[in-house]
């Protein structure tokens, strides 16, 4: 399997960004990112999707879209749209018409944002998504940057705090969409997991200052999805595009917290009697099944099983462990960084049955 590092769920002028697509490929080249996906509100920005060069470096700019009813008060309800091949905007008012549509148009979705609190000192209503009898989705934004940022904005002073040092931002998903999450692996879901920056680039004037809140460069050093695929990227839009999108649908992919550390190099496999599985994929538990996880460097790592701890490991690079029993299996990794124990590595689920 070859790693991609992606960064999932920007914004540019066409919605409420600033950055244009080829400001954000530059951006992508700069920190190493080898795929990003755009996704404006409501539009559907094709033209842009193309493989952008700088150098011998590239990056693969892929174009989706957040999705929601503009009419609906407050604005609940985000989800982002990868490899349809139209306009799904239209399609908002009714959440699961909607998915259903995206599956037609042979796209992919995602809730965006699951958990969004409200941010009344800067009259920012919750969106969370609210609409939980949907069936058909492709997964879940696990972690989502600028959720976690607005969670934080208890005042005036925490937003200038946050914004001048955004390293101390990130902590991982919040508790309740983890428990969310856990909740449909334990009824038999198999739901895949993305993690999403939210970039904007906001310009914010605070009196004579002005500054890019968290320019989309600080984004691509954060919180990544690292996609598995069979093959290597080779320069064709379309192939490449497959393999990002066949990865992403499966769940062949964790999110990683890039700022303390890098994630590259982690990995999470099941071998069975005469089969091996990656992260998104089903196996037999029926022969017995020994799970190998690697880490990138010594950690906290936790392995969970339908939302419970069955077993952590501190501070080493590799972990086994021997089951026959059935249940979607994830891992969970944690560093300090800052002061703080900050999650590092969430990956998707192994479902043994
Ligand atoms: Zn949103
Ligand atoms: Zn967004």
């Amino acid at each position: 399997m070859f790693e991609l590092v992606a960064n999932l769920h920007m914004h540019t002028p066409y919605s409420d960004g600033f950055g244009s697509h080829a400001e954000i490929a530059q951006a992508a080249i700069r920190a190493g990112i080898d795929v990003v996906i755009v996704t404006d509100h409501n539009v559907l920005v094709a033209g842009p999707e193309e493989i952008y060069r700088d150098g011998d470096r590239r990056v693969l700019l892929l174009v989706g879209e957040e999705v929601h009813d503009q009419a609906r008060q407050p604005q609940k309800n985000h989800l982002l749209v990868f490899g349809a091949n139209r306009e799904m905007a239209n399609y908002a008012s009714d959440p699961q018409f909607l998915i259903e549509s995206v599956r037609q148009a042979e796209g992919y979705s995602f809730i965006a944002h699951p958990v969004d609190p409200a941010a009344p000192a800067f009259h920012e209503p919750d969106i969370s998504w609210v609409n939980w009898d949907i069936q058909g989705y492709t997964g879940i934004e696990l972690w989502n940057g600028m959720s976690e940022f607005k969670s934080l904005l208890k005042s005036r002073l925490h937003a200038i705090y946050y914004a001048f040092n955004p390293r101390r931002v990130a902590h991982g998903p919040f508790i309740e969409t983890l428990r969310r999450w856990d909740e449909l692996l334990s009824a038999g879901k198999k739901i895949a997991v993305i993690g999403g920056s939210d970039a904007h680039a906001f310009q914010a004037r605070m009196g004579p200052l002005h500054r890019i809140l968290f320019p989309y460069e600080f984004h691509f050093h954060a919180i990544n999805t690292h996609i598995l695929t069979p093959q290597p990227l080779n320069g064709d839009l379309y192939t490449d595009r497959q393999l990002v999108h066949n990865a992403l649908a499966i769940g062949r992919a964790y999110i990683g917290y890039d700022l303390p550390a890098p994630t590259r190099g982690f990995r999470f496999t099941a071998q069975g009697k005469d089969q091996i599985a990656w992260m998104g994929e089903t196996i037999s538990s029926r022969f017995g099944v020994t799970f190998q996880i690697r880490l990138p460097r010594p950690a906290e790592c936790l392995l969970i099983k339908n939302g419970k701890v069955i077993k952590t490991w501190l501070k080493r690079e590799n972990c086994t462990y021997i089951t026959s029993e059935s249940g979607a299996y994830r891992v969970e990794v944690y560093l300090p960084f800052l002061g703080k124990r900050r999650g590092w590595i969430f990956s998707n689920p192994i479902y043994l049955e």
